[in-house]
């Protein structure tokens, strides 16, 4: 018999983080519960609950917590006094991750590409992206697209949609063209078409772009998935207009949409990719930009940050590369999975007269307002799911289990989110309450 999650009613004392806290945090507030130790797909807090993770850090740990694997191997590194902290350091994690990179994931997939190790969040690894398309090019502007998100450091932020994030920097944000992502105008208007448009007239008033940055399936943006027709479009336009093609596969990256990266059947070649949240797999910051040779043009030196070298990331990176990704199984599972995920809400959200977004491993429920999403979340982690919100007004419900979760507990968090919508939705909602 599956376990189901049992969510503890109590909550903890918290004054300690009211106390001594910035009021920036966040996911706290939805989630007031203290977690003491996490395994799988499973979050237990200080009083003894039990919750099934539908946010698993937003998609960083797409292997679930604690895999066994990983933590075999983090811990063996530790026990024989392995190199922690390196800088940029020669060292034998470095060079295992680098192998595992090149003979695992590249080579197979005829990639040829050049690592850099950047500052270990995701936004670093965009930063370092926009500075090198700029630096190559010798131009500006980049095209980012409409709820598109990359980070919260200015360079990145510039290229973020959301006015919310935006509005927190304090200065111009500047140097970027937000374009219409696939669908913005609805099925019927291909925005690529708009975009190419734009940039062949020369009194459209844009101007020669560095970069175009996009993610194939908007994590924060409210899961639009571009389509592979459309990811063409904007890849051939890119080439043709002398900007080079970064995809942000920080969060649709990993595995999330099905491969280990989430372009991969798409026929199209970027020329930069961001890596991080789920790369190092247990949840060790660690990002990566990765380009073609070719645009290796920096000085030594010229880009830099002292935690390029979180070594125990590497170690857990290389063991989650060669474990998962060494065959076609995993792929093959979490399509599988994925399929489930997907009818599943579709038929959910049928039901409500409700839409659903997303590809793969990261499909969510659109509820339509950020309020009765909220709603839906509500009760959900009432019921013992911890799962959260994504889009322009937090309305589409996201479900971001990790890929490694086992069929039956998939269905049992499924079970727990359409009771929810039934609740939220109930034209009883909130009147047993009062
Ligand atoms: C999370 C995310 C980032 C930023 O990563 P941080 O580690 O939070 O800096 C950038 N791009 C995408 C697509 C993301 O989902």
């Amino acid at each position: 018999m599956t376990d189901l999650p049992r969510p503890s009613r109590r909550k903890p004392d918290t004054a300690i983080y009211e106390r001594m806290e910035s009021r920036v945090r966040s996911y706290c507030t939805a989630i007031p519960r203290q977690f003491t130790r996490a395994e799988g797909a499973w979050l237990h807090d200080s009083h003894g609950g039990r919750y099934l993770d539908f946010l698993a850090g937003c998609s960083s740990l797409n292997y679930g917590h604690n895999h066994p694997v990983l933590k075999r191997a983090l811990i063996d590194y530790v026990a024989r006094d392995g190199i922690a902290h390196g800088l940029d350091f020669h060292t034998d994690a470095k060079a295992e991750f680098l192998d595992a990179l090149e003979t695992v994931i590249l080579k197979p997939r005829g990639m040829d590409y050049r690592a850099m190790f950047v500052g270990p969040t995701g936004t670093n690894a965009v930063e370092a992206a926009l500075k090198l398309a700029r630096k190559v090019t010798g131009r500006q502007t980049v095209i980012a697209f409409t709820n598109g998100f990359h980070g919260m450091t200015l360079g990145a932020l510039a290229c973020t949609g959301n006015e919310g994030k935006r509005g927190g920097a304090g200065v111009p944000l500047a140097h970027v063209s937000h374009e219409p992502y696939d669908g913005y105008y609805g099925p019927e208007i291909d925005t690529a078409d708009l975009l190419e448009q734009r940039l062949a007239d020369g009194s459209s008033g844009l101007d020669a772009p560095a970069a175009f940055l996009v993610e194939t399936v908007q994590g924060e943006g409210g899961l639009n998935a571009a389509s592979a027709g459309w990811m063409r479009k904007i890849a051939a336009l890119a080439k043709r207009h002398g900007a080079l093609l970064i995809v942000d596969d920080i969060q649709a990256g990993c595995g999330r949409t099905g491969r280990f990266f989430s372009f991969e059947e798409m026929g199209i070649r970027p020329d930069i990719i961001t890596l991080a949240k789920s790369l190092s797999g247990i949840g060790a910051p660690f990002a990566l930009t990765l380009f073609r040779p070719e645009l290796d043009q920096w000085k030594p030196g010229e880009h830099n940050g002292t935690f390029r070298g979180n070594n125990h990331a590497f170690v857990t990176a290389a063991a989650a590369i060669r474990h998962f990704w060494s065959d076609d199984a995993f792929a093959a599972d979490i399509a599988r999975r994925g399929d489930l995920l997907g009818r599943r809400l579709d038929a959910i959200a049928a039901r409500h007269g409700m839409g659903t977004r997303g590809r793969g491993m990261m499909q969510g429920i659109d509820a339509g307002t950020g309020a009765m999403a909220e709603r839906i979340t509500g009760i959900a982690f009432r019921e013992g799911l911890v799962i959260e919100t994504s889009g322009a007004d937090g309305e589409i419900v996201k479900v971001l289990a990790p890929l490694t979760i086992d069929d039956d507990l998939l269905a049992a968090g499924l079970d727990i989110l359409e009771r929810a919508v039934n609740e939220a939705t109930a034209p009883t909602y909130g009147v047993a309450a009062e």
